[in-house]
């Protein structure tokens, strides 16, 4: 797909969770994570008029975290009240300076910042709503009421928090894009490859595209 051409009135960048705990030297650090950084400021100069920006902020001991759970390591699997949840190294701690935006993000066309997974009991992938998938972050109502119905997706982690809000997106009736090359995913084991292939089968499923930055070109 070429030529992209965003529109002002309908489109916005949603910049996922660009956050340095989840990149080399951070918390849960993402292969390459640092990466996009580059290439989400492209896009932040250039073709995207609008964007917003979630943060993931938990408080110390958030119950997502391997060491709330005496006995489990990071990256086992446990059952919680609203499903599944992956348990992770302790990461993006409210008011660390690895929950920062990363510092070299271009900020002046992020017109809102989002955090979520600050309540203890639940964490929260999506830019949406926690991982009940019913507790709204309210991101939905501050688009719609801003008439934003294109969403295109950059950051981390593609398999997770990027890959939540786009199926998310999606099911709230939004037309989704996921900027592939801005991007990039953790890739635990799962059934047929990796959690990266998983989400890339179901949000295809879904409806949603993938991209490159040089659609926008
Ligand atoms: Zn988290």
């Amino acid at each position: 797909m070429a030529g992209l051409v965003p529109d002002p009135a309908t489109d916005i960048l949603g910049i996922i969770d660009v956050q340095p705990t989840f990149m080399p030297g951070g918390e849960l650090a993402v292969e390459g994570g640092d990466q996009v950084v580059p290439a989400i400021n492209r896009l932040l100069g250039g073709p995207f008029a609008h964007a917003f920006a979630t943060q993931d902020w938990h408080p110390a001991g958030h119950s997502s975290f391997a060491s709330s759970h005496p006995g489990k390591k990071p990256f086992e699997v446990v059952q919680m009240p609203y499903g599944q949840q992956v348990l992770w190294p302790d990461h993006g701690i409210q008011g660390s300076p690895n929950a920062e935006l990363h510092k070299d993000l271009a900020q002046a066309r992020i017109e809102l910042i989002v955090r979520k997974g600050f309540r203890r009991e639940i964490d929260s992938y999506s830019a949406f709503f926690e991982n009940d998938r019913r507790t709204t972050t309210g991101l939905h109502g501050w688009l719609q009421a801003r008439g934003l119905r294109r969403l295109f997706l950059a950051g981390l982690a593609t398999d997770y928090c990027v890959a939540y809000s786009a199926e998310d997106a999606a099911r709230l009736g939004y037309q989704v894009f996921v900027i592939e090359d801005a991007c990039r995913g953790i890739g635990l084991p799962a059934e047929g490859g990796t959690t990266i292939d998983l989400a890339k089968r179901n949000l295809a499923a879904a409806g949603v595209q993938f991209v490159t930055s040089a659609a926008f070109g």
